[in-house]
């Protein structure tokens, strides 16, 4: 124990932020437990905090720079890495223009202190005509929301759960997932708290999740369908004189607008569709307005679906009417101690926002918010001719396996010019770069969250300095991008000039927040995210503003405070947020409301087969944890969950194959029966299917599991958003 050091960090891997202690001898992990005196987490941790000290000892890591010459990767240094980046970039462009350019963001991005901050400049940079994220398969039905009530596609109100008399989660499973796009540490205690002050929990969702085993009821739903039910409810509420005007916020236009539209939508109409009766319907949507406050969260399920804008929408809607809105136990915004990048105002939507300004080069998908289906990548890479997309930027992220598509994305991949990733795995998708550049171990940066703070049920904020040094010659993620960017601005590499890219940066976002940069960049040794957090904290919510306000936070504040700061429960600050043109809220935006009539035929539809969804587990993180042997130990989880009924009805047996088979693709996965699955829905987990050769991912490739986006149409979309419809898939069940 004489040369054990003992480390204070934030889990970078979710949304809990869960304080750490790392506890380190002989420059190695030797034991992670939770730091008991975090002022957020209070000793909250799940598994996959202590998988930390495996994954920065991780032999499969890559840790220098590495070239591909055919099936031959080569250590370089990153200079000469660089120097391919540039032959490589330079190439493509000189033959087929930068707009032959895209890149690929991944969800990792937004937990590390550089890659979130920086990932922006890269983009920015480059300048590139068109670009995809992990957003299209995750989020983005809720940005849409939330842009259009709200004026900013990341203000993403957030339940007040450590309040609230009446919860109620939909399509969420923080129980797995420890929260999304809602910030909080020990999300089951916080529910256990609701229920022991006697409020209650209901969690709606196909599958009998972890979570629900903390809730009072569980109402199981046919996926796809949230969207309806939550419009009889909104029916239900009107018809039945739950909603109270003096209760709505002042800011909300339009709702006896809504009122109108929900009319015909009674709990009668939608029963059959959602398999909830009537009756159910309307006592849960007398229990949300009676409660003294209720609050409707819903995450990815009411997102990764056909309906997943309308879904996103009516959960902020029904808040609204039941009066629980911006205020305290409802649904609230953050008060972050640090500003995001990404919640700048962004001058593209200055005259009001629109979408469609262009279109996917295969088959003629507008754009929403900047993005088209991740699952058309594979397309447009292997369209030919001048509009394929010929050089792939890759930053944290895996599409083969996370994206829909994976198999002609595996392919158009082979046949790119030039791929560039970013990463530290060398994966199933990073296999096909020509140059992968490794970022740093969570464990050899600082940390900070930057994103994450703004759906946090509290205001805090905690510093973490990294616990090992880097390697000396490691320039560090943000000037990677730096120098990707000036390369696709058309800066020749010698005259790359980081730090001065880095001072224009700085200095820009300075003047955004009315500082004068000539001021405060003398203040500083050195640029960087640490220089750009301490902005962001000083002209923040409670920021010294350099000076103006002495009592206010600066960077060294948290620094000082090492089990973090806690500034308080959330406060009613809508009026602060909102970013939309005129400061209110239209409750029933033309865009959203005008896909009602597609949902009512949805009602219509006829269901003979069964419908898969996918599922998250604790001990996973999407695709990238499952080179951690203590993580994917145990019983194997990339199972067909089948309800007993539906298991005698196909005619599979726990335990043995079963051939899973929709309109797009057919897998083999072993079945595990389970009544916590809905009769009629199968679930299928995310993230898997690790069996590519070229990797080198050896404990994920010895547990790998299948691919269930095989099974999801590219093109089955909710076309308000361009998100994938991953929930929902008709698929039939026989034994392999
Ligand atoms: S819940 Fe787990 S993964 Fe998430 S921050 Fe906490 S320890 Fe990390």
């Amino acid at each position: 124990m004489a040369d054990r050091t003992i480390h204070l960090r934030t889990c970078p891997l979710c949304e809990a932020m869960c304080g750490l202690e790392v506890h380190v001898e002989d420059q190695a992990v030797k034991l992670i437990r939770p730091d008991r005196d975090d002022v957020w987490s209070k000793g909250y941790i799940c598994p996959k905090g202590t998988a930390l000290g495996h994954l920065h000892h991780d032999p499969d890591r890559v840790r220098a720079p590495m070239v591909r010459e055919g099936e031959i990767w080569k250590e370089v240094t990153w200079d000469e890495a660089f120097e391919r980046c540039s032959e490589l970039l330079g190439d493509v462009i000189a033959r087929h223009g930068k707009s032959s350019v895209t890149a690929y963001i991944g969800n990792p991005t937004a937990h590390a202190l550089s890659l979130s901050r920086y990932v922006g400049v890269l983009i920015g940079m480059a300048a590139l005509d068109c670009i995809y994220s992990a957003g299209t398969v995750d989020q983005w039905p809720k940005n849409v929301s939330s842009m259009l009530l709200y004026g900013n596609m990341w203000t993403i109100p957030t339940p007040d759960l450590e309040r609230t008399d009446y919860m109620v989660i939909m399509g969420g499973n923080p129980q797995a997932s420890g929260g999304s796009l809602m910030a909080c540490a020990d999300v089951l205690g916080k529910l256990d708290a609701i229920r022991g002050r006697g409020g209650k929990v209901v969690v709606i969702d196909p599958r009998r999740t972890g979570t629900a085993d903390h809730a009072d009821e569980w109402v199981p739903i046919v996926p796809g369908t949230d969207a309806a039910l939550l419009m009889a409810i909104v029916h239900v509420l009107f018809a039945d004189g739950l909603v109270d005007p003096t209760r709505v916020h002042v800011l909300v236009d339009n709702v006896v607008r809504v009122g109108a539209l929900a009319a015909e939508w009674t709990p009668e109409r939608v029963e059959r569709a959602c398999g909830i009766g009537a009756d159910t319907i309307r006592r849960l949507a007398h229990e949300l307005a009676a409660a003294p406050t209720s609050v409707v969260y819903g995450r990815i399920g009411t997102c990764n679906q056909e309906f997943g804008t309308l879904a996103s929408w009516l959960v902020d809607v029904v808040n609204v009417l039941t009066g629980n809105f911006d205020s305290v136990g409802g649904l609230m915004f953050a008060k972050p101690v640090a500003w995001a990048l990404s919640t700048l105002d962004d001058p593209q939507w200055a005259d009001g926002v629109s979408f469609g300004r262009w279109k996917s080069r295969v088959g003629d998908i507008p754009e929403v918010l900047g993005q088209v289906p991740v699952g058309l990548m594979a397309e447009e890479m292997l369209l030919g001719g001048d509009e394929a997309w010929r050089a792939l930027i890759t930053v944290a992220g895996n599409p083969v396996i996370s994206s829909t598509n994976p198999d002609r994305l595996d392919e158009a991949l082979a046949g790119l010019e030039c791929m560039i990733s970013i990463d530290n795995a060398l994966n199933e998708t990073t296999r096909h770069a020509h140059v992968l550049l490794p970022g740093l171990s969570a464990l050899e940066q600082a940390h900070f969250d930057d994103l994450i703070l703004n759906w946090a049920v509290r205001s805090t904020g905690n510093y973490s300095p990294a616990v090992f040094a880097p390697p000396e010659d490691h320039p560090g993620e943000w000037r990677i991008f730096t120098v990707l960017g000036a390369l696709l601005m058309g800066v020749p590499l010698a005259d790359i000039d980081v730090d001065a890219f880095d001072d224009g940066f700085f200095s820009v976002l300075c003047e955004a927040k009315g500082v004068d940069p000539a001021a405060v960049l003398p203040l500083y040794d050195e640029g960087g995210p640490e220089r750009l957090l301490d902005l962001q904290i000083r002209t923040g919510e409670f920021g010294d503003r350099y000076g103006e306000r002495p009592d206010g936070l600066t960077l060294q504040s948290f620094k000082d405070a090492p089990h973090g700061l806690d500034l308080g429960p959330m406060e009613p600050r809508l009026d602060e947020v909102l970013r939309t043109a005129n400061g209110r809220v239209d409750l029933a935006p033309s865009y959203i409301v005008a896909d009602l009539p597609r949902l009512a035929a949805r009602l219509d539809r006829a269901v003979d087969s069964l419908l898969l969804t996918s599922r998250r587990h604790q001990r996973s993180n999407n695709s990238w944890m499952h080179n951690v042997r203590t993580l994917v130990k145990g019983k194997d989880r990339c199972t067909l969950l089948i309800h007993p009924d539906d298991a005698t009805q196909c005619g599979v047996v726990d335990g043995a194959l079963a051939r899973v088979t929709s309109e797009r693709g057919s897998i083999e996965v072993p079945v595990e029966v389970s009544d916590e699955m809905m009769p009629g829905v199968v679930s299928l987990p995310h993230g898997w299917g690790h069996d590519k050769p070229g990797t080198r991912q050896s404990v994920a490739r010895e547990h790998a599991g299948v691919n269930n986006n095989k099974l999801a149409d590219p093109l089955a979309i909710d076309p308000l958003s361009n998100n994938a419809a991953i929930n929902g898939i008709p698929v039939e069940v026989v034994p392999a």
